[in-house]
């Protein structure tokens, strides 16, 4: 097993001070561990770099040198840093319309059907809260079984549309279904595909400029790493979404996209899923990410 990063800091600064001086060469060689942690856990190198030097800054500014405990100082200035770069305070989501829509996207696999379920079920659990989930994904029947399956196991109405292959005008008559029935959030699942493709992308922004949904969240797997990254860039681009939900982080990743993808599309990650089951979710916490990522 590897030493976790604090302490590898921790015991860097305290062979150093045994030595005497600490140098502002010393504080650069500590920081070289620390990007070395982050591109360990999946950030991009030119962020962690641009994270470091930042953190250089900081640290020498703050007098890192002259403390007793310069490992440990050092190690809440990343830390702080990196909550700061994942966007500081948890975010949550905007429930203001009537009903509020939200629309998911996401490739294939992320855990687009997974997160509407435990979303639904989430706010299910605001007692003020009746949502309606919507089946879009009109390619694959086996996607639309699904939903139903996750709706029927947190208990929550889907309405889907069989043989109808107009993704567009099933989300309408969704809202205007849910309208009528006093349901106060609708929640749209999408067809994902494998790959960014033009098609999808396509379909779901006919999709969002049809209905104005209030979140557009783009879901992602954390296993994926950099091409987590790239992924989101091309969504964002395309659809301008609301908020990041990250999937299954109870695998081994240390969770290092957070950073990426917060870092290159500027949007909050707003939830995390962190297992199959539909209570693994929570709100996505800056701070606790941060332990996480420093291991
Ligand atoms: P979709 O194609 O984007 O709708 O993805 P699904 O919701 O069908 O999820 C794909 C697979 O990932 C399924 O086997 C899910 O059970 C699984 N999955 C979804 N979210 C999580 C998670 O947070 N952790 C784990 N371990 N598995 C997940």
């Amino acid at each position: 097993m590897f030493d976790s990063l604090s302490d590898k800091l921790d015991s860097a600064f305290h062979v150093l001070k045994g030595h005497g001086q600490i140098t502002e060469i010393n504080v650069a060689e500590s920081l070289k561990e620390v990007r070395r942690a982050l591109v360990d856990a999946d950030v991009n190198y030119k962020i962690a770099k641009e994270f470091t030097n930042t953190v250089k800054e900081k640290a020498l500014g703050q007098d890192v040198l002259k403390t007793l405990k310069p490992g440990q100082l050092m190690v809440k200035l990343v830390k702080d840093e990196l909550t700061e770069l994942m966007g500081g305070e948890a975010e949550g989501i905007d429930l203001s319309g009537n009903p509020s829509i939200i629309l998911m996207s996401g490739l294939q696999g992320s855990g687009k059907t997974t997160f509407s379920g435990k979303l639904a079920d989430y706010l299910k659990r605001k007692k003020t809260k009746k949502p309606l989930l919507v089946a879009c994904d009109v390619y694959r029947p086996a996607a639309i079984n699904q939903l139903h399956v996750v709706g029927e196991q947190v208990d929550v109405e889907v309405y889907s549309e069989e043989g109808n292959q107009d993704p567009v005008a099933i989300s309408k008559s969704a809202i205007a279904y849910a309208k009528e029935n006093g349901h106060n959030v609708v929640i749209i699942d999408t067809a994902g595909r494998l790959a960014v493709d033009e098609m999808m992308m396509t379909e779901i922004s006919n999709i969002k400029d049809a209905i104005q949904p209030q979140e557009t969240l783009f879901v992602v797997d954390a296993m994926t790493g950099q091409d987590a990254v790239n992924t989101a860039k091309t969504f964002n681009e395309r659809l301008d979404f609301d908020g990041v939900i990250l999937t299954k982080l109870d695998g081994d990743t240390r969770g290092g996209a957070a950073i990426s993808i917060k870092s290159v599309v500027n949007k909050p990650i707003k939830f995390i899923g962190t297992g199959e089951k539909m209570d693994a979710m929570d709100v996505f916490y800056p701070s606790r990410m941060a332990d996480r990522i420093l291991g």
